[in-house]
């Protein structure tokens, strides 16, 4: 692709309107947070609303707090085209996930504005309410209620205080209700939805690739075992005849790190936690738990995983004489990319002459739970040294822009694609 005066300008303004945001952020915590329900976010959100009527859309904010900015097509009776992310931040966070996907989308309808180009259908811009994960331990609460997916159980959530997710709204005014009912049209009602967002991993930066065309979503399996072995005297109980709870853990640790190690295409497992109950030095550590998370794009994988893990697991600790118990929950299903979604915007990208590779996505996004509303795409661009969630975080303006590009072009070519099936 060339450089053209036109990309620098964009590259300068989306460099701009990152900047600007950037500044309504927690001041007592570091990077740039700007965490869901606090004022900083609220602040933000005003600003959001003015650059999207600016943009020249009719904006409006649905009852989860998502606010929609509309471009209205020439057909009004065509289901709509969705593009949007987020603009809350991780606690010592960085500028640019979430926002790019929404600076990005208003940067999309400047440019078909000045190209004179008019969309068949309504183009939908959204800043989806709260994406990152909360004290109440649920992520994506706009688009999570847009899915129908926010339950009343949610709501009575609480955090540390004892306060209820359903009173942060109410706080922050909107009604815990309307949350509950602010359930958009399925699927019929709507023609796609596509995400900017950077990749949060080094993958790109590593190729020296500009785009990334997201395959998938990585499904999450999350595990509790607990390790019971017996209490002796650490002092006279000899070597050979313990059963040490956390010897058996640690050998499980390493056995999650092998698994991850092993995956066939794109799949890591992590233990996050290991505690020990006993509180004495001198007592031989008797019951441990261990949380451990897997994730990866192949479904196949993911659930012979487990399987694996417990019998690998279970022979070590009885060579210790240690019994576990294993609890799996799963945080997500593997979710994939549209083809049809997909293959629009790898086009796109050829012929704009940016060069691509397919990724899958490690990480959660809002484009999880508008796969259930509509077929479902993402674009990815670099991070630099693959940092995400820390102050560190960056992308080249430019890169940024060869983002939006495509994505412009990717939402003008949907416009008159025809998607059918599934994902
Ligand atoms: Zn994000």
């Amino acid at each position: 692709m060339h450089t053209s005066s036109h990309t620098i300008e964009a590259a300068e303004r989306l460099g701009a309107g990152i900047t600007e945001i950037s500044d309504y952020r927690e001041a007592s915590r570091p990077g740039w947070t700007r965490d869901v329900f606090s004022e900083a976010y609220r602040e933000s959100r005003q600003w959001t609303v003015h650059r999207m009527k600016d943009a020249g859309l009719e904006v409006h904010t649905d009852g989860a707090g998502n606010i929609v900015g509309r471009l209205p097509g020439t057909n009004p009776n065509a289901p709509a085209l969705v593009t949007g992310s987020h603009t809350d931040t991780v606690d010592g966070g960085g500028r640019f996930d979430g926002i790019v996907g929404v600076l990005g989308a208003l940067d999309a309808v400047r440019q078909l504005r000045e190209g004179g180009t008019s969309l068949t259908r309504d183009l939908l811009v959204v800043d989806f309410f709260g994406e990152e994960s909360n004290p109440y331990g649920l992520s994506c609460l706009g688009s999570r209620a847009a899915a129908g997916e926010l339950t009343a159980q949610d709501l009575d959530r609480t955090d540390y205080r004892g306060v209820t997710l359903g009173e942060s709204y109410s706080r922050f005014g909107l009604d815990p209700a309307a949350t509950l009912n602010s359930h958009w049209a399925r699927r019929t009602g709507l023609h796609a939805f596509l995400e900017l967002h950077i990749e949060q991993g080094p993958t790109l930066e590593q190729r020296g690739l500009p785009l990334g065309i997201v395959t998938g979503i990585a499904g999450i399996q999350r595990l509790l075992a607990v390790f019971t072995g017996s209490p002796d005297h650490a002092g006279t109980r000899p070597m050979t005849d313990r059963a040490d709870a956390m010897v058996a853990a640690a050998e499980a640790v390493l056995a999650v790190r092998r698994e991850g190690c092993g995956a066939p295409t794109h799949g890591v497992a992590t233990t996050t936690r290991l505690e020990s109950e006993s509180r004495s030095p001198n007592v031989v550590p008797s019951l441990v738990r261990m949380t451990s998370e897997v994730r990866s794009v192949d479904a196949d994988w993911l659930s012979g995983v487990k399987g694996r893990l417990a019998q690998e697991i279970l022979g070590q600790a009885s060579h210790h004489g240690v019994d576990v118990d294993f609890t799996w929950s799963t945080d997500n299903e593997v979710v994939h990319t549209h083809p049809g979604v997909h293959d629009t915007a790898a086009r796109v990208a050829d012929t704009l002459g940016v060069p691509w590779m397919p990724v899958p996505s490690g990480a959660t996004h809002d484009a999880v739970h508008m796969a259930t509303l509509a077929p479902m795409g993402m674009i990815f661009i670099p991070s630099k040294a693959g940092k995400s969630h820390c102050p560190e975080e960056w992308t080249d303006f430019a890169d940024v822009a060869t983002g939006v590009t495509a994505l412009t072009q990717t939402l003008i070519a949907l416009d008159q694609t025809t998607l059918t099936g599934h994902s």
